[in-house]
């Protein structure tokens, strides 16, 4: 898939481009945008819940205080999530704006995000103030029922991280990556009884953020329903126009 040439056009490979933020229910598809978003303007996308994973999969110590915790669908406590996020958004790589897929996930997180923000501007100086702006927040809003065949649908590559859907995306040949030709995975907490509690997290404590962040100006509402071009055509527009106040 390609960018739409305004876009691309657009784009600078040195240009600061400043926080990302992608809202949305669990197969809202947060985690598709953000690789073309990533892609397009070069700058690193931070999913916190492959974060999370990954420390499962590697058994470090946050990864065994998380696992439980995710296979249930509930919400990663903050202080674990919050130390995690602060050292991936110091990295080098964020020095020019990063997207930021599945964080912040509640109100305390979002406040937390603005002071980080603020603090690293007066930290670092003018040479990173663009890079640490107010972040733009792309809602996408995606019908209940689509959620759910999104969700049961689901199929990741364990190696590239492509994303695939057996009902809406399948790969060309079943269960095999188009990239790699690895096996496709589905995720534990993908399954029937643990999306139903990863829904009901969402509504009670993510969807206060779209409060947040529209009181602030800085929230631009996609309809994800629409296909993954038309998507990617108005996420990027937001990106290019939405005021940073
Ligand atoms: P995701 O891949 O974004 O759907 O996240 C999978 C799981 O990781 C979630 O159901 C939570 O258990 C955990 N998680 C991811 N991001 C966060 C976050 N920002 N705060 C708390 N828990 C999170």
């Amino acid at each position: 898939m390609t960018a739409p040439t305004s876009a691309v056009s657009s784009i600078a490979s040195e240009r600061i481009v400043g926080p990302i933020i992608l809202l949305g229910a669990p197969g809202a598809g947060k985690g598709t945008q953000a690789k073309l978003i990533a892609k397009t303007f070069a700058i690193p996308q931070i999913s916190t819940g492959d974060l999370l994973r990954d420390n499962v999969a590697r058994g470090t110590e946050l990864g065994k205080a998380a696992k439980a915790i995710m296979e249930k669908g509930d919400l990663v406590p903050d202080k674990l999530v919050l130390d995690m996020v602060s050292g991936r958004l110091r990295e080098a790589d964020c020095q020019r704006g990063f997207i930021l897929d599945g964080f912040p996930r509640t109100v305390v997180q979002a406040e937390w995000l603005d002071s980080f923000l603020e603090k690293e501007r007066k930290d670092k100086g003018v040479t990173c103030e663009a890079a640490y702006a107010p972040p733009v927040v792309i809602q996408l809003k995606v019908d209940y029922n689509q959620l759910l065949q999104r969700i049961a649908g689901r199929r990741s590559c364990p190696a590239c991280g492509r994303i695939y859907n057996v009902y809406l995306q399948p790969p060309k040949v079943e269960g095999k990556c188009d990239v790699d030709g690895a096996t496709l995975v589905q995720r534990a907490d993908d399954r029937e009884d643990v999306v139903a509690e990863r829904l009901k997290a969402y509504e009670a404590q993510t969807l206060p953020l779209v409060d947040y962040y529209s009181s602030g100006g800085r929230l631009v509402t996609v309809d994800g329903d629409q296909p993954v071009e038309e998507v990617m055509r108005q996420a990027f527009s937001a990106i290019e126009h939405v005021n940073r106040v």
